[in-house]
């Protein structure tokens, strides 16, 4: 095996890589640490990635992990890269990486298509009731085929999907639905753009995407300006028939809100992967036939997930190694 081109230093992960991504960061030669066995709440995760930091180099996190100042300071000044595994760093403070030097990377590109296939899921399932008809089907009640028996919205009849965030996932989005033969109307720059306008796309302002949406997506990341994006005044704007998918972050979305809008028939439905206070869910919302819930697991193809394992070593490398990352925030 060839001498490794750097010094090695040590990495510190918080989770168990996927076997080719493990590989490949053993045969880089750096130590490595680990947190994967830390079970616990969120702050359980950040105290044992405090505890562990002290002389790490490199940092390789997912976004159950806050890495917040502390911890870098608990790393010391030898910390120089936080790559996140995962294309949201919302769990980062990256403006105190970058008063630090630290670079922060993530892996943008590699899980549109497993992210789309998950909103897409959550889509024709809240659409079509999918979740609710199962778990009617295993209550062992006495049924029959009938003319108004689950009925549900017509997704390929010309039904209108707004997509806020038309970004790379967004896109991703926006092509199934096209296939599916629905209206796609999107907010975000990329919306105006010749690659939108080919798809069918109508660029529209929030105000007029919510007005006029069959489902309402959210592919948006989560920023101080996205937080609580839609709240009571947005569920209020929306049709009382509209279903609410969202896997972006579920602090976009003021649950206490989402919950109201739904016991009071303001929307028709949501089907979530994400939720603002992770891993809780908004008590209420669990008992509501209209709601499915996924516990975040929008990236989660195997493939994908070895690709985002792939993208993270390859940024951590690359830095310790005295490199440009391919990909920082
Ligand atoms: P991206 O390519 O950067 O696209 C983000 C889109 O959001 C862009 O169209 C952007 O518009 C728009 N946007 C930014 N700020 C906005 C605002 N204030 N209001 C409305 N739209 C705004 O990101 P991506 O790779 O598609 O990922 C999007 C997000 O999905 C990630 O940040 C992450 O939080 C989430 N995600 C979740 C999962 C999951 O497991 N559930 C998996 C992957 C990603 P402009 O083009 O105008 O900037």
């Amino acid at each position: 095996m060839a001498e490794p081109d750097h010094a090695p230093t040590r990495i510190h992960l918080t989770f168990d890589l996927p076997p080719k991504a493990a590989a490949d960061l053993a045969a880089s030669g750096h130590p490595t640490t680990s947190t994967a066995d830390v079970d616990g709440s969120k702050e359980d995760r950040r105290q044992a990635l405090v505890a562990a930091a002290p002389g790490a180099s490199a940092i390789i996190a997912t976004v159950s992990d806050l890495v917040d100042a502390e911890v870098m300071d608990a790393a010391g000044p030898g910390l120089r890269v936080i790559a996140n595994y995962g294309v949201g760093y919302d769990n980062i403070d990256v403006a105190a990486a970058h008063d630090r030097g630290i670079v922060v990377t993530n892996t943008p590109g590699v899980l549109d298509e497993a992210t789309a296939d998950l909103a897409f899921a959550l889509l024709l399932a809240g659409a079509r009731r999918v979740v609710e008809a199962d778990r009617f089907v295993r209550s062992g009640a006495e049924w029959s085929w009938e003319p108004d028996f689950f009925v549900g919205l017509d997704v390929s009849a010309g039904a209108t999907l707004g997509i806020v965030g038309l970004g790379r996932i967004g896109f991703a989005v926006a092509r199934r639905a096209a296939a599916f033969g629905m209206r796609i109307v999107a907010t975000g720059s990329r919306a105006s753009s010749s690659e939108a306008a080919a798809l069918g796309v109508t660029p529209v302002e929030l105000p007029e995407l919510l007005a006029t949406s069959d489902v309402v997506t959210l592919h948006c990341p989560l920023t101080p300006e996205t937080h609580h994006l839609i709240g009571a005044p947005q569920f209020a704007a929306m049709k009382s028939s509209a279903l609410l998918v969202n896997t972006s972050r579920g602090a976009v979305v003021d649950e206490d809100a989402l919950l109201e809008a739904l016991l009071e028939g303001t929307i028709g439905g949501a089907a979530l992967d994400v939720y603002e206070h992770e891993p809780r869910v908004t008590a209420g919302l669990l008992a509501l036939p209209n709601v499915i819930t996924a516990p975040h697991i929008g990236s989660a193809g195997i493939a994908t997930r070895e690709r985002m394992g792939a993208v993270a070593v390859e940024n951590a490398l690359a830095v310790l190694g005295g490199a440009t990352a391919p990909n920082p925030v």
